[in-house]
């Protein structure tokens, strides 16, 4: 499992945006990016070119929790992959299953998802999938497992967390923990605001 060992809080700061890192604390305004704790007269700093494309680089790979040997891995099969390199890019991130468990709203953070799957608690289609970076396919179904002590959080995490409806390319069985992948998400479906041309040029060099 991939763990950030950096204060969360300062990945977000240093790309000045909020990357909802750190669960239900990010849409509280405790979140020291929260738009009534920002200062005026912050002046913007001119960042070189090169700059720029490390910078969403790096922001694309903390939003995810992915580190760099994993991230150039996605790059090289996005590449290979027919489509726009960077939409598929992007589609290959928003399909890791700690993304989608996410995305369901049944943890309140990608770490919290990443750390119930690593633990056994998330099956897909009824096998227990402990990898994190998994790819979800069309027709997956996700479910928690009936007798997992992660049930009862995740149903809490659903009902207490964010606000953020499911995205459309995942259908949710309302009565129970349980969802299917209906098809794949289009890029504008990801919400990370970012310019995926400046990764490709990072690493088209
Ligand atoms: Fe910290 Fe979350 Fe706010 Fe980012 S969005 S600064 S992780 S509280």
């Amino acid at each position: 499992m991939v763990k950030i060992t950096k204060p969360v809080c300062k990945i977000c700061r240093r790309n000045g945006e909020k990357l909802y890192l750190k669960g239900r604390r990010c849409e509280s305004d405790k979140c020291p990016l929260d738009p009534r704790k920002q200062r005026k007269g912050i002046v913007a700093t001119k960042t070189s070119e090169y700059g720029l494309q490390l910078r969403e680089k790096n922001k694309v790979k903390s939003y995810y929790g992915v580190l760099e040997r994993q991230f150039r891995k996605y790059f090289s099969t996005a590449k290979k992959t027919k489509g726009v390199t960077g939409e598929v890019l992007l589609r290959l991130l928003e399909c890791r299953l700690d993304n989608v468990v996410y995305k369901l709203n049944w943890a309140f953070s990608r770490r919290m998802a990443r750390q119930a799957i690593s633990h056994g608690h998330i099956f897909v289609n009824g096998k227990r999938v402990n990898r994190s970076s998994y790819q979800v396919k069309i027709g997956d179904e996700i479910s928690v497992g009936d007798n997992s002590r992660f049930l009862e959080i995740a149903k809490n995490a659903r009902e207490t967390g964010r606000t953020t409806p499911v995205p459309a390319w995942l259908e949710v069985y309302e009565d129970e923990m349980r969802a299917k992948v209906v098809r794949y998400p289009t890029r504008e479906e990801v919400s990370i605001p970012v310019d995926e041309h400046l990764i490709i040029n990072f690493y088209s060099k």
